[in-house]
């Protein structure tokens, strides 16, 4: 720390923080693990600190654990700082000034899985944050043949397979970075990576084993010290700003906020300000927590109480009114600035996390600010429009205004990694409002999107059942088995499907005819509701006399009502078969003859 006496500020270069990504299953919790894991077995007692939300991990030990790859003395920066909530969709939703919370990330990809959808969402975040990182291309300890070194450089671990194993691994790398490329990263192997800004190294690990981790913390170490220097250069004395992580109750303290701090120091006689569902929120500390070194746990409370914390770091902020503190928002210490002027740049930052919503629409509820807006993105991609986008839970008013919307297929809510409240579910059960949950934004989309299209299919199921559908049918000879009253004839449907209250048009002169309606059809002396293409049937139809409107051989009609046919023709041509669409086509063109605009 060099204290600038002119100034009276102390430049400092603080922790970069870490996040973990990449598709569930992977292997980010246990790499997490690994690392803390060997920092506790292998490190000076109380080399790493637990934080809250996060695992701090000094430049010395990371130079432990990675063995001759680190040389302390190359560096500059005091070591890692690892969010502790895995996966992509933490990092894409903790923010700090507009950009990643994390400074610095790690996606994680099995071998022999490769990539995944979710591996290819957090490239994308990875992207348009311009966040720095490395690809541990892990599990390499599943492959058939593999020797286990535990803890070791890969290199090490390398030189310890046989060649068919190393054939294996290598092949599956070669896809990875095949599949990077196609996601326009150019990629390769960290050794034969020259410069790192133009290429994404990666690294063989086994989260299991940790082989590999050595050479991730290495490339962690490098790549931070390379292209963060500037960006970890901060004013340590200054006032404190941070990303809420959660907010909950804290025994003892009323409501508290977690706060990972990534620029300046928070005091216990400070004033925040903190980013809110209605206005932000201006309140004095009560109480800094952190949770007590892994020695004294004996003690009641799990955490203690500090004077001060400096960025970066993980620390529970108690104080009063807290309650519509919001995850994903910004705390502000204020200290050389008026209070006013940090309220509106908190509010700036709010009005920043865009989310646009509309008069129609669903409901989305979240658990952060920042996975709010994911899930909108998400949802505006997919076109679908929101009514009303809060962080918390799914309460009872979420489903009320789900239950107005116009139309039915927006009478949902989709809730991402928040729970439904009990009454929310009864109310949903109760007006017919659909919710949605999930922890994984494109799922979250795709249940829906499905429900969507099930919905309209089965809507036009049911327009179908009731639509009059075109059929002609013809008169056989020598089966007139009444004249009149009703008149009970032998036909053959020629095409489409006859039905029972089918209306029967004459169509050979130059007007449509109405001649009566089909009351029965009659297959084998059975009755039957209709009859398909080439069925021979008998039909009783009321309205006519066999000799006067209605003669053996001729060609009759099953007549749409206009709206029908024109329904028919311009939504449901794909839905009907093809002899019906051609029946369709020749009863418009029969009808449009005479007058062209009819069924329009
Ligand atoms: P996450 O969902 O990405 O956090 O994945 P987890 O860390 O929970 O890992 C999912 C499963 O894969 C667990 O059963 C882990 O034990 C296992 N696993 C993770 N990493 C490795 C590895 O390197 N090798 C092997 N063999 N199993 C692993």
């Amino acid at each position: 720390t060099n204290a600038d006496a002119a100034g009276g500020t102390a430049e400092s270069l603080r922790t970069p923080i870490v996040a973990v990504l990449g598709h569930v299953d992977h292997g980010k919790t246990t790499l997490l693990d690994k690392i803390r894991g060997s920092a506790v077995t292998d490190g000076e007692a109380g080399a790493i600190t637990q934080h809250i939300g996060a695992t701090a991990v000094p430049l010395e030990t990371v130079s432990e654990l990675a063995g001759s790859l680190v040389d302390p003395d190359d560096f500059d920066l005091p070591g890692l700082l690892f969010i502790d909530t895995p996966g992509h969709h933490s990092f894409s939703t903790l923010r700090s000034r507009g950009g990643a919370l994390a400074d610095i990330a790690i996606l994680v990809v099995d071998v022999n899985d490769g990539f995944q959808p979710q591996t290819i969402e957090a490239l994308d975040i990875l992207r348009r944050t311009e966040t720095p990182f490395v690809v541990a291309a892990n599990k390499i300890d599943t492959v058939p043949g593999w020797n286990p070194q535990s803890d070791v450089p890969i290199q090490e671990s390398y030189d310890a397979q046989s060649d068919r194993a190393r054939a294996t691994l290598d092949e599956n790398l070669y896809e990875l970075i095949g599949e990077l490329s196609d996601h326009d990263f150019s990629a390769d192997m960290y050794w034969r990576v020259q410069n790192f800004a133009n290429n994404v190294g990666v690294v063989p690990t086994s989260a299991e084993t940790g082989e590999g981790v050595p050479d991730v913390l290495t490339v962690l170490m490098g790549l931070s010290q390379r292209y963060l220097k500037d960006a970890m250069a901060i004013d340590v004395d200054g006032p404190g700003a941070g990303t809420v992580l959660e907010v909950k109750d804290q025994k003892g303290f009323g409501t508290a906020i977690d706060v990972v701090l990534y620029d300046g120091t928070v005091r216990s006689d400070d004033t925040i300000v903190v980013g809110a569902s209605g206005d932000p929120i201006v309140t004095d500390v009560r109480a800094l927590l952190q949770p007590r070194p892994l020695a004294e746990i004996r003690t009641e409370s799990r955490f203690e109480q500090v004077d001060a914390v400096s960025a970066a770091a993980g620390l529970k902020i108690a104080a009063p009114e807290l309650d519509s503190a919001m995850a994903g928002a910004p705390v502000r210490v204020v200290r050389d600035q008026p209070r006013e002027e940090v309220v509106a740049a908190v509010e700036e930052e709010l009005a920043a996390i865009g989310v646009t919503t509309q008069e129609e629409g669903v409901v989305v509820k979240a658990d952060t600010l920042g996975s709010l807006e994911a899930v909108a993105d998400a949802l505006e991609e997919a076109e679908i429009p929101i009514v009303r986008a809060e962080v918390g839970a799914v309460a009872p008013r979420d489903v009320t205004v789900a239950s107005t919307a116009d139309e039915e297929k927006h009478e949902t809510v989709l809730a991402f990694s928040v729970d439904v409240l009990d009454n929310a579910a009864d109310l949903a059960e109760e007006s017919g409002v659909r919710i949605f949950e999930s922890d994984v934004i494109y799922r979250l989309v795709e249940e829906y999107d499905e429900f969507v299209t099930e919905r309209e299919r089965s809507q036009q199921d049911a327009i179908l059942e009731n639509i009059s559908r075109p059929a002609r049918f013809q008169l056989l000879p020598d089966h007139t088995f009444r004249q009149n009253d009703p008149a009970v004839v032998g036909v053959e449907v020629l095409t489409g499907t006859l039905k029972r209250n089918a209306r029967v048009v004459d169509f050979s002169g130059s007007e449509p005819k109405r001649i009566g309606e089909v009351n029965g059809i009659q297959d084998q002396g059975e009755d039957v509701d209709q009859a398909r293409k080439g069925d021979r049937v008998s039909v009783a139809i009321d309205g006519p006399t066999v000799g006067r409107q209605i003669e053996e051989g001729d060609e009759l009609w099953v007549g749409l009502p206009e709206k029908h046919a024109k329904v028919l023709e311009q939504e449901l041509t794909e839905d009907i078969p093809a002899d019906e669409a051609d029946a369709l086509r020749m009863y418009l063109d029969k009808h449009r003859r005479r007058d062209p605009f009819w069924g329009k």
